[in-house]
């Protein structure tokens, strides 16, 4: 059975296989590049509206909006 993570959005219990891996770089959110900190988004979080600002708050810092939007369409 693949490992339980929590989505960083919603706070929901997922298998890791089913989950985004993300992380924050500089102002940037990018696919996790097996280095640093990472994140888990679920599928319906990734392409919700307000994950924006839980992402920026996660980061606690700044991240570029649009660079999460493009994200978001690499994902969808
Ligand atoms: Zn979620």
């Amino acid at each position: 059975m693949s490992p339980i993570r929590t989505c960083v959005a919603c706070r929901g219990k997922f298998e890791q296989k089913t989950l985004y891996r993300l992380q924050c770089a500089d102002n940037r959110v990018i696919v996790y590049a097996n280095r640093g900190r990472s994140f888990y988004l679920c599928a319906k979080c990734v392409t919700a509206p307000k994950l924006s600002k839980q992402i920026v708050r996660h980061c606690k810092k700044e991240v570029d909006i649009e660079l999460i939007e493009s994200l978001k369409e690499k994902l969808a």
